[in-house]
């Protein structure tokens, strides 16, 4: 290696890699093009019950396991449907996990109830079951449980304290389509399961989301919560404009719907690239002093949809914060071309909304159904301090997804090496106007 090439590209060196060298989810097939064609063929392009968005109900509950799946407009409506079809409402709370994104938790406001958090696993960036009783008060209704980053939460002491507790589970399984823990898939384990189906996902429709259940009366509920609550006639099955509860405008679309059809047909081959990839990374990285790549326990499937590392600075011989350290490094490697950055920089509580407590208008509903009674929900940060450590200290590595393959993985684990070689000149580099990350593009979004 030349001088020049060893330099690093912080530092005014060559960087290892290039953007091209990186191609963009999602993988389209001539599957996509053929469904998407019916559509147009046929000039049936909306409605709850239209061929595709019925299809790919059928394919998906056949794909997880589940008795019922309902199409919907995103994850995050799969989400407030299912806490609306148990009923909850104002003064109840609903428990999640501290590391996740806002709509496992902006969820919950939807259906003005109040989110309570529980830390994280420090080792799966899960839902810590050991914490989880505590937050349990007699006006919890109901655990979201999240799947986080591909990683299947652990279910069964989760199970178990809900059975024990008499609440209700609903899977937010949004990150990990086609996920397994201990044999059983991801979504199918609670009383409903929600997954998106947005660009960046596992299962991609550009936009979209699905609900599974394996209970009729909550595949009925669903139903009339997804469109308005309007009662269908029985006999004519037409819509009799009679509103028996209120519902929200959650349908999906054909093309959506038709797009997802085709992506199904590859997500078991797309998440096996994902997993070699990130198995490849994994054992390359470990080498690494300081990186702690992702962890999968034992009679886990793990499908990737973002690939995380932390790292420890004490680990990798350099005297900063993790904080810092991260900063530095992230800095380091994305000017050698990697793209890299941080998902979630806070832990959920931390955001301004459950600091301010200002959901609609200056109200505090519908905390304030509670606080007026003296129950006080402050979201202080310091009662999640395995999120806020993870927050500090980690990053991820974009890329994992299909059709990229070994070739990339090797190029990403070089400019790790190049960076690790030379980490005593990284840190002096922490402060400089650099912002990693990935350009949109590369997971579909224009
Ligand atoms: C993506 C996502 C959602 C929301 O899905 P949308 O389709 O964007 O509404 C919910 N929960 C988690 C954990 C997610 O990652």
């Amino acid at each position: 290696m030349s001088s020049r090439s060893q330099t690093l590209a912080i530092a005014g060196g060559q960087p290892v890699l290039r953007r091209s060298d990186y191609r963009n989810w999602p993988l389209i097939t001539a599957d996509d093009r053929r469904f998407i064609n019916e559509v147009l063929d046929s000039g049936v392009v909306a409605g709850g019950t239209a061929p595709q968005s019925s299809a790919l109900e059928k394919e998906w509950a056949a794909y997880v396991g589940a008795k019922h799946c309902l199409t919907t407009v995103s994850g995050t409506s799969a989400l407030h449907m299912a806490l609306a079809a148990f009923g909850i409402g104002p003064g109840d709370e609903v428990i999640t996990s501290a590391f996740t994104f806002l709509a496992s938790a902006s969820c919950v406001l939807h259906q003005n109830a109040i989110p309570v958090f529980v830390d994280i696993d420090p080792k799966t960036y899960c839902m810590d079951p050991a914490k989880l009783e505590a937050a349990i008060t007699p006006r919890t209704k109901a655990i979201i449980p999240v799947h986080i980053q591909g990683l299947p939460a652990d279910m069964d002491p989760i199970l178990e304290i809900a059975k024990k507790h008499k609440l209700f589970v609903i899977e937010d399984a949004c990150q990990a389509h086609g996920a397994e823990y201990k044999g059983r898939k991801v979504g199918t384990m609670g009383q409903i399961g929600t997954f998106s189906l947005n660009n960046t996902k596992n299962l991609c429709g550009g936009e979209g989301g699905l609900f599974t259940t394996d209970d009729e009366n909550l595949l009925k509920k669903g139903v009339l919560l997804r469109c308005f609550g309007d009662e269908v006639d029985e006999v004519s099955h037409r819509r009799i404009y009679n509103a028996s509860i209120l519902g929200y405008m959650y349908r999906n679309q054909e093309l959506p719907a038709a797009l997802a059809r085709g992506q199904l047909l590859h997500l078991d081959e797309n998440n096996a690239v994902r997993i070699a990839n990130a198995n490849n990374l994994s054992r390359e990285l470990a080498r690494l002093p300081g990186v702690i790549p992702p962890h999968c326990p034992p009679g886990y499937k793990h499908v990737y949809w973002m690939y995380n590392v932390r790292f420890d600075p004490a680990k990798a011989g350099v005297n900063c914060s993790a904080r810092t350290f991260r900063i530095a490094v992230e800095k380091a490697l994305y000017k050698e071309g990697l793209l890299i950055g941080q998902w979630q920089t806070m832990p959920v509580p931390a955001q301004d909304l459950f600091q301010s407590k200002l959901g609609y208008g200056s109200s505090h509903f519908p905390w304030s159904v509670n606080e007026s009674k003296g129950i006080i929900y402050d979201y202080n940060p310091a009662q999640f301090p395995v999120a806020q450590a993870l927050c500090d200290s980690y990053t991820v590595v974009y890329g994992v997804h299909p059709p990229n393959g070994q070739e990339l993985m090797e190029k990403i684990v070089a400019g790790f090496r190049k960076v690790w070689a030379r980490l005593d000149e990284v840190v002096a580099h922490a402060e400089d106007a650099i912002y990693p990350g990935a350009d949109a593009k590369l997971l579909g979004t224009g």
